[in-house]
């Protein structure tokens, strides 16, 4: 029997639009299934530029420069030590104070052909990618669940999906699961593995006419990403442009901290950001524009994220923390890099676990990088400002952060990086010492 489909794919999200444009493109017939209509609400909401790569490649990307959203040059981070002192001259800032920031204009990017990407609305930026995947040829049914899968034929996977309409089921060579953090196939298959140190928890709203500069000077600068760190361990705030009123903000902590808050969650919002009063007194002054939403338990990676018959792409296959904005990115290369090795099985025929080896590789190595990345950063934040000053290291750090990072095993920086942090960690009288985070990644990043 004829499989109905070459692929079938869960989810709509970043991460399914883009495989389903990739293997339209390939010229496979795909069939897309999203739980929601849309457009829905989603977090995630700054973009680091290697998604221009795939955005260029799929042909979304005239669509999405049309939606006019916020062009992001460059990102920023501001400490409680550091709010006295930001001037319009980074440059001038002692390292020591937790402050830093990078232009993506520093480094040429290969593939990607400008030195700006974008802050969206995730409501309006998916659908962008959905219709684009839908215009292609990909059957996208919005509003469909996939209930499981069954891997049982030999010849075919099949899916059984929930509509308003009832059940139904649906046969295909291959499966992409690309459900985000509902993690669909990693439930079903129980390869679910919560990872070891981050447990997360972040809150979030949006909010109109916030003064975005209340924690720079610098106001030709007030469109980047900013992360300010507050004076509670392990915790900060994200700021990041909407549209030129809507500001979305977020506070991301350790979720035990939330827990030994004993309050609600509006008022643990609150109490956190008054420790930046600077922040607080303008967010004051703001109009909330959304209902606070929270977010948690979102760190954890899958035991395997191919077999026979399938690959979990994006937040499906694992999320660490979003520290860097690097969740979308991921979600796209791993669409990218997967599609490929689907393209390549289809025409051999043969869509065994080996032929997404590649896929595998690839995904697991930048997303190791990330992670290494985000843990030294969590350990010793003050050795991350200063890397981001060293001209030996600048470079290479703004690489990882335009999202450059799935071709090596481990760059350089990122050892110097970790070298450093075992450094101080085994040297009591190190002026860092204090500065230690308590939460401790493994020096290398688990095996999956
Ligand atoms: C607090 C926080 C802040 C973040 N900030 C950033 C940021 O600034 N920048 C960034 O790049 N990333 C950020 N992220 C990460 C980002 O949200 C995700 O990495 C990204 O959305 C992943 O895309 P995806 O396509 O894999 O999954 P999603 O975007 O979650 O899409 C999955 C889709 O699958 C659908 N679905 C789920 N189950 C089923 C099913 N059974 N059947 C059918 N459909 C289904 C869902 O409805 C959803 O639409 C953040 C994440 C968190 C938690």
């Amino acid at each position: 029997m004829k499989p109905d489909y070459d692929v079938v794919i869960i989810g709509g999200g970043p991460a399914g639009s883009c495989a389903a444009a990739y293997l339209v493109k390939g010229g496979l017939s795909v069939a897309l299934f999203e739980g929601e209509t849309f457009p829905r609400e989603h977090v995630g909401e700054s973009l680091v530029p290697a998604t221009t790569r795939v955005l260029s490649e799929t042909g979304a990307m005239p669509k999405v420069d049309a939606a006019g959203f916020p062009r992001k040059y460059g990102a920023a981070w501001t400490s409680a030590e550091s709010r006295n002192i930001v001037t319009n001259d980074f440059s001038k800032l002692a390292h020591d104070f937790g402050a830093a920031e990078i232009l993506f204009n520093e480094r040429d990017q290969p593939g990607v052909d400008r030195d700006y990407t974008y802050h969206v609305d995730r409501g309006r930026f998916d659908q962008i990618l959905l219709d684009h995947a839908e215009s292609l040829g990909a059957a996208v049914s919005q509003g469909t669940r996939v209930l499981r899968a069954d891997f049982d034929n030999p010849d075919h996977v099949s899916v059984t999906c929930r509509n308003a309409s009832g059940e139904f089921d649906v046969t295909a060579r291959m499966l992409v699961d690309a459900s985000g953090r509902q993690t669909m196939l990693g439930r079903q298959l129980k390869i679910k593995v919560p990872d070891p140190v981050f447990d997360q928890y972040a809150i979030h709203a949006w909010f109109e006419g916030l003064d975005r500069t209340a924690l720079t000077v610098n106001t030709a600068k007030a469109d980047y990403i900013y992360i300010h760190f507050l004076p509670i361990k392990d915790t900060w705030v994200w700021q990041i442009p909407i549209t030129d009123t809507i500001t979305s903000v977020g506070v991301v902590t350790q979720k035990h901290r939330f827990a030994s808050a004993n309050t609600d969650r509006e008022k643990f919002f609150w109490d956190f950001v008054a420790s930046r009063p600077e922040l607080a007194d303008a967010l004051k002054q703001a109009n909330q524009v959304r209902p606070f939403k929270v977010e948690a338990d979102y760190s954890y990676a899958m035991e395997q994220i191919s077999g026979d018959r399938f690959v979990m792409i994006g937040d499906a296959a694992r999320f660490v923390d979003p520290i860097f904005s690097s969740g979308v990115s991921v979600a796209m290369a791993s669409a990218r890099f997967a599609s490929q090795d689907i393209i390549a099985a289809h025409e051999a025929g043969d869509f065994s676990r080996a032929r997404f080896a590649s896929f595998e590789r690839t995904i697991r190595n930048g997303v190791r990088n990330w992670y290494e990345f985000i843990s030294v950063y969590y350990r010793l934040n003050i050795l991350f400002t200063s890397f981001v000053q060293d001209p030996r290291y600048r470079l290479d750090v703004v690489r990882l952060l335009q999202g450059d990072l799935y071709d090596e095993e481990e760059p350089k920086v990122l050892r110097a990086m970790r070298e450093t942090v075992t450094d101080v960690e085994n040297d009591p009288t190190h002026l860092w010492h204090p500065y230690l985070g308590t939460l401790r990644a493994p020096t290398a990043a688990p095996m999956f």
